[in-house]
């Protein structure tokens, strides 16, 4: 009997552990809906983004490597960007990342040697 009564002690418990979980969780899918609805200008709620470089058209302004270094260096022989972890022949260069915000070198490359695609 005394077993008994301590197993359901102990399955009382989980239950409402259980539901305290599922309160959590029913609140966090709750909140990226608020968010895609609100920024649709913003940033959204991220993805992937494909970043491909033409580095012929580097000019070595360095914009790119200062603004996102998690991607970018610069090549201190020819003084050109190099994209980290891309993949590619001859000047072409490419690269997927995920990231929560749609990466800006594009918009700031004076060369337009970096094109983004969602
Ligand atoms: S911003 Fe453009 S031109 Fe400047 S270093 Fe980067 S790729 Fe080259």
């Amino acid at each position: 009997m005394e077993r008994q009564g301590k197993e359901q002690k102990g399955r009382g418990n989980d239950f409402r552990k259980t539901a305290k979980n599922g309160r959590a969780q029913k609140l966090n899918t709750e909140e990226p809906r608020a968010a895609t609805g609100q920024g649709k200008e913003a940033t959204g709620p991220g993805g992937l983004y494909r970043i491909q470089y033409n580095r012929k058209r580097c000019i070595g302004c360095g914009a790119c490597a200062e603004l996102a270094p998690e991607r970018w260096i610069m090549n201190e022989k020819d003084g050109k960007a190099i994209l980290l972890h891309g993949r590619g022949q001859g000047h072409i260069f490419r690269s997927t990342v995920a990231d929560l915000n749609r990466p800006p070198e594009d918009r700031i490359c004076p060369a337009s040697a970096i094109q983004v695609q969602d």
